[in-house]
């Protein structure tokens, strides 16, 4: 595999900004004996952090498939009656984030294919890098699509494809190349696909006396009271039908190169992904930052971001010895910023989520601990707040690698003019957020923190797991 300059991407950011990109939450449960939809709800409330943008529910009662979807967050858009309405034995379920533009209507999930051949309903996370050629090829044997989504593009797939319903699935994930983890409810059976290069993840679970669990996130599985069977595998289908689960490898060329920002910044700490628990891998990431800053930088105390860098902050914390304080206080009813579509909305959102404790901070050098920095503008608001609440010293440590590069597998960190580390040096970005010093976690101390190399880095080295594809150009980079 080779690099992609940077040139050359920029050449193709219209198409490669393109409005598919979304960060999601699937979530599934097959034959359980409570209201179906009342536990798909609940196992989405648990993944509401993964999009807040829209969400829907598809449920069965092994006759026919209702869908009910809306635009806003789940208690926005589901009361009792409707949830009691939808009912079934059988639900599938999605929240969604997407970038401005790509929040219409039709493309909320789950698509609804009505078919002659029986309906069935689909919920997908991630990004399908080839779904516009795919698409144009199928609108030109005269298909018609209803949104923009990729995710229409794998149920017309499926459509034209003969065979079992299995054997179509698999027909159709064999010409998707990308990041996916999708789950297909037909009115009996429920299907989970995850794609070839394990870039997002889809784990099984038992629930109930003789029922299901499919989702994104292990922690939706809490909620529920479900039992964690396994993650599903990279290129593998499994079929959950009435005599029990099948499990079916549709392609043997594999890898697996899990999203490393799932561990970083996406999922919640009480998730596990490839049996590494999320909260664990971040601590051990604030260990590595410790032990590369020993007895070059003096600090009196260590405060995380809220939430996601907690973590990383009480590792930090006991690899340094420093003590770990509460510093930054989190107004939990506003939404995520780096999920709000628009810049205005993201510098907004940060002046609204998060208050310096004066007491705490006050003449104090403080060691800051982030996750991630994208595009600066939260960073450097912490630092102004941090600063304007009497800190003496803000010193910057990101658990993770600088972000170079955009991910083309459905996290918006959409172009490289967003990306600050894509056009500044580390002294810019520490100069840009106003930090007395700044260093990110090297990947090599990732990787040894979070245990693992089976890791997607694209974002931080420019080296990605798959082909790229564009309309401009059929093929962006070749193998
Ligand atoms: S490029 Fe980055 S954000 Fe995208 S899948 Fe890879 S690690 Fe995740």
């Amino acid at each position: 595999m080779k690099d992609l300059s940077i040139d050359f991407i920029k050449e193709n950011e219209y198409f490669l900004d393109g409005e598919m990109h979304e960060e999601c939450g699937v979530f599934g449960v097959y034959n359980v004996s409570d209201n179906a939809s009342s536990l798909a709800y609940y196992g989405l409330h648990a993944l509401q952090h993964r999009g807040q943008e829209a969400a829907g529910i598809a449920a069965s009662d092994n006759q026919k498939v209702e869908c009910y979807k809306g635009k806003g967050l789940l208690t926005e858009i589901f009361d009792t009656q409707t949830i009691d309405r939808l009912g079934g034995v059988h639900a599938v379920g999605h929240v969604r984030y997407s970038t401005a533009g790509g929040n219409e209507i039709e493309n909320v999930q789950p698509i609804m294919v009505r078919a002659h051949t029986g309906n069935f309903a689909v919920v997908h996370n991630g990004n399908i890098v080839n779904a516009r050629e795919i698409r144009i090829e199928l609108e030109n044997e005269g298909r018609i699509f209803q949104g923009t989504s990729d995710s229409e593009v794998i149920a017309h797939l499926i459509q034209k494809e003969t065979g079992t319903f299995v054997e179509k699935i698999i027909k159709a994930a064999n010409r998707l190349e990308g990041a996916f983890a999708f789950i297909i409810m037909t009115k009996d059976c429920m299907y989970g696909i995850r794609d070839k290069n394990g870039l997002r993840p889809l784990t099984i679970a038992n629930v109930d006396e003789a029922g299901y669990c499919l989702s994104s996130e292990t922690c939706a599985f809490n909620i529920v009271n479900a039992t964690t069977i396994r993650d599903i595998e990279p290129g593998e289908v499994v079929r959950i039908a009435d005599d029990g689960l099948k499990f079916f490898q549709y392609t043997t060329e594999i890898q697996n190169k899990m999203c490393a920002m799932e561990y970083i910044y996406f999922s919640r700490p009480d998730s596990n992904i490839n049996n590494i628990n999320v909260h664990t891998a971040r601590r051990y990431s604030g260990h590595m930052l410790a032990r590369e800053d020993k007895g070059k930088v003096e600090a009196d105390i260590v405060v995380g971001v809220p939430d996601s860098s907690l973590s990383a902050a009480i590792g930090y914390s006991e690899e340094s010895g420093l003590p770990y304080e509460l510093g930054l206080i989190k107004n939990r009813y506003v939404g995520r910023t780096f999920i709000q579509p628009t810049q205005k909305q993201r510098e907004r959102g940060v002046r609204m989520k998060l208050s310096a404790v004066r007491d705490i901070v006050k003449d104090k050098r403080i060691m800051l601990i982030d996750d991630s920095i994208v595009r600066g503008t939260t960073s450097k608001r912490i630092v102004q707040l941090l600063k304007e609440a009497g800190a003496k010293e803000v010193h910057v440590r990101i658990g993770s690698p600088a972000i170079t590069h955009p991910c083309f597998y459905g996290v918006d960190t959409s172009t490289y003019e967003e990306l600050i580390s894509a056009r500044m040096s580390v002294e810019e970005v520490r100069a840009y957020i106003g930090a007395d010093s700044l260093k990110f976690l090297s990947c090599d101390s990732l990787v040894e923190a979070f245990g693992t190399k089976d890791l997607c880095l694209s974002c931080f080295t420019g080296n990605y797991p798959t082909r790229l594809f564009s309309l401009a150009k059929t093929l962006v980079r070749e193998d």
